[in-house]
């Protein structure tokens, strides 16, 4: 089994309309009710509401793949909870930040980089398959719509990307790296841009599949932490 956690800042859903709409239980509960039917997955959500943001120790040593979801609140998750996660990455847990949650604190400081981007509010999407022979996406066509997005648009400011699964291209004119790959020493990173709170992008059947694949590309069940010290000279010793 691949323990998936959900963090969801839980936000949006609460107080906008078009947004409790869409995920009135939020959109970790959503996406968890669309995991469901995954014989090889169990589902965890947690949100800002629980203590240390539900992301213990204890859950995290429980958890192979964490999701993210954040935008306005990004600033009310504790440092040390970044620290916590950012370690757990390292270590091995795979980690896969959706849509505005290209500002967390978490990926910032695994990509180093400020992750800005241009944006602008409901645009349709066409989202390109360009590498199709990998596992994130397998059974997703040349390319899909979305006939709603927010546009988020290049220069985005990350460090070179392993791969590029997928290109988004908007109908005002824009193109973006729309899903990413990145490795940070034991753990496996996909950032996936679709998925602003207004529009109905996890009720999309390829972005549910794209996310299904993710999780199990994402998975890897060592968790190892190189350690720092001194050494004697392995010509030496006996
Ligand atoms: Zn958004």
């Amino acid at each position: 089994m691949i323990r998936v956690t959900i963090f969801n800042e839980f936000l949006h859903e609460k107080y906008d309309g078009e947004a409790k709409r869409l995920y009135p239980e939020g959109i970790h509960a959503h996406i968890q009710s669309f995991l469901k039917s995954e014989q090889d997955l169990t589902v965890y959500t947690v949100t800002l509401d629980d203590p240390e943001c539900g992301l213990t120790e204890e859950v995290l040593e429980n958890t192979d793949v964490l999701l993210w979801w954040g935008h306005m609140g990004h600033h009310l998750v504790p440092d040390e909870v970044v620290e916590r996660v950012w370690r757990r990455v390292l270590d091995g847990m795979g980690f896969i930040p959706l849509h505005s949650g290209h500002h967390s604190k978490v990926f910032r400081r695994l990509m180093g980089t400020t992750c800005n981007l241009h944006w602008r509010e409901n645009d349709r999407e066409r989202i390109w398959t360009v590498s199709p022979g990998h596992p994130i996406a397998a059974g997703i066509p040349a390319y899909f719509e979305l006939e709603h997005e927010e546009m988020y648009g290049e220069p985005f400011a990350i460090p070179e990307p392993d791969e590029v699964i997928f290109l988004g291209w908007f109908a005002g004119g824009e193109a973006f790296r729309a899903g990413v790959t990145f490795r940070r020493e034991n753990g496996r990173i996909f950032y996936f841009q679709p998925g602003h709170e207004d529009y109905p992008s996890f009720h999309n059947d390829h972005v549910q599949r794209i996310i299904k694949n993710a999780i199990r590309w994402a998975y890897n069940p060592v968790r190892y932490r190189i350690p720092c010290p001194w050494a004697p000279s392995p010509e030496q010793g006996h």
